[in-house]
């Protein structure tokens, strides 16, 4: 109970995986299922331990991993592998309930699982982090913890293309003989069968996410927002790759200002807005904020959570609101980027506080939707469009050729626009669809959890609306297998 969660959080404050729980207890509570079956679905399946050595810069070093599978109500389970120091069995299991939820409510066909190995990875060469990615995944391979039909890890924190392409290889090397060998693992890289759009998934999902919520004036009105994001004045923590993407499309594409950055060194801030390409820049060549010179930069970042603004967006570690700094929190809106950076006890000071929260089982699911439209590219071994765009062409021309010829017979000097035929004409390419079907998940996902939310009175939030709507497809996951 008073394991401490990652951040700085208050010795009262429940561990990560029981703050799911608490979430997943509340949600049970108000329905209808056998006592049983919540318990089931509540619990983690298993979790495998691994402790390997690898020989680096002359002596063996050993390294303890983790795969947690959550829920098995369908398969392969799904979730991401976490390269970071903090990586334990509570977080895994918590991250990995999380996953079967998130799968559940976007509709993403699989079970929840997480894997972490804790480590450093920026105390490593290259070479040496690509040896211990292998030996790692050469351990969750050999007891089919990577498969492409029984479990698909992808990138998390500290992951990327590079590890899923190594994780990728070493799985082929090991089953040479296996046809559907790239669907072992997503996120990789286009080379190596990836999909695009996969990268900026979770910060698109973030994007698509809250233009939904400003397409609900109920929704709207329950954070005290009126208008459009065009404006909004937002505040970013972690800009990883999923705080960067989401903070880099709400500012260009929405027009959205993002006043505030917070970093592991620092926050930054500009009331007329961040650069957030140049800003990464910085980040990029200097290892941290510290110095920018086109905003103002203070090095107690964390402060920049308290601060003024319309929509806050936690997109890095959990726990980050707590009990410790909850009830200053002052933006009316919420969208949680990150898994779990809001502690059950915050959650409870901040309902009270009216602040409404887009929860993370719904926000970040960016990612896996996109995942699993690679793994059915990997399974379908067929880039998607790659049968349609030209045909698609073909008949937006007879189109675009038939109006023409009625529009010069009307003879008033009138034509279709270049801009109008240049977009019509265009067939979907796979970034494209990605994003179409990316958008349509995000929406329908909004929906059956704002829907509810407002249906049922006792249903307080959006998140326990969530969870109802996850756990439900669980139970009937359960109920069709006859348990
Ligand atoms: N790590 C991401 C998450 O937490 C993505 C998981 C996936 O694509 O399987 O949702």
């Amino acid at each position: 109970m008073n394991v401490p969660m990652t951040g700085q959080t208050m010795a009262a404050e429940p561990s990560f995986r029981h703050s799911v729980d608490m979430m997943f207890n509340h949600a049970v509570g108000l329905m209808d299922l056998p006592t049983g079956l919540k318990e089931k679905i509540r619990v983690c399946n298993a979790t495998y331990t691994v402790r390997f050595g690898v020989r680096l810069r002359g002596q063996i070093q050993t390294f303890t991993g983790y795969r947690a599978i959550h829920s098995e109500h369908m398969e392969p389970v799904k979730g991401g592998i976490r390269y970071a120091m903090g990586v334990n069995q509570d977080e895994v299991e918590a991250l990995a309930a999380l996953m079967t939820y998130k799968c559940a409510l976007v509709e993403a066909p699989f079970g929840g699982s997480k894997g972490g190995l804790r480590i450093d990875p920026r105390h490593y060469e290259e070479h040496e982090l690509e040896a211990i990615t292998r030996r790692f995944a050469y351990e969750l391979i050999k007891r089919d913890l990577i498969h492409p039909s029984q479990n698909v890890p992808a990138p998390d924190m500290g992951t990327g293309e590079r590890e899923m392409a190594w994780i990728a290889d070493q799985y082929a090397r090991i089953h040479t003989t296996d046809i559907n060998a790239r669907a072992c693992v997503t996120g990789k890289p286009l080379n190596a069968g990836g999909i695009h759009g996969r990268v900026e998934a979770t910060g698109r999902g973030v994007q698509y996410a809250l233009r939904e919520f400003f397409r609900h004036p109920e929704d709207m009105a329950a954070a005290r927002l009126t208008g459009k994001l065009d404006g909004k004045r937002v505040i970013v923590q972690g800009l990883g790759n999923v705080g960067f993407h989401a903070a880099k499309f709400l500012s260009e594409e929405d027009g959205a200002k993002i006043v505030g950055v917070i970093e592991h060194d620092g926050g930054v801030i500009d009331p007329s807005g961040i650069d957030i390409e140049s800003l990464r820049g910085w980040i990029t060549d200097n290892g941290g904020v510290k110095d920018y010179p086109h905003a103002q930069v203070i090095p107690e970042g964390a402060l920049l959570l308290e601060e003024e603004c319309d929509i806050l967006i936690p997109a890095a570690l959990e726990g980050t609101i707590n009990l410790g700094n909850a009830e200053r929190i002052r933006a009316p809106l919420i969208i949680e980027a990150a898994n779990g950076p809001i502690t059950a006890g915050a959650d409870e000071v901040l309902r009270r506080q009216g602040t409404v929260i887009i929860p993370d089982l719904y926000a970040n699911a960016g990612g896996v939707t996109v995942s699993y439209f690679e793994w059915v590219k990997n399974l379908s071994h067929i880039r998607f469009g790659r049968m349609q765009r030209r045909q698609e062409e073909a008949r937006h021309q007879l189109v675009v050729d038939e109006l023409e010829r009625i529009v010069e017979t009307m003879g008033n000097g009138t034509t279709l626009s270049d801009s109008f035929k240049l977009k019509y004409l265009k067939g979907a390419d796979e970034l494209e669809l990605v994003r179409s079907g990316l958008d349509d998940t995000m929406r329908v996902a909004y929906q059956s959890m704002s829907d509810l939310w407002h249906r049922r009175a006792d249903v307080p939030d959006m998140r326990i609306a969530a969870y109802i709507v996850a756990i439900e497809r669980v139970a009937n996951g359960y109920r069709a297998k006859g348990l």
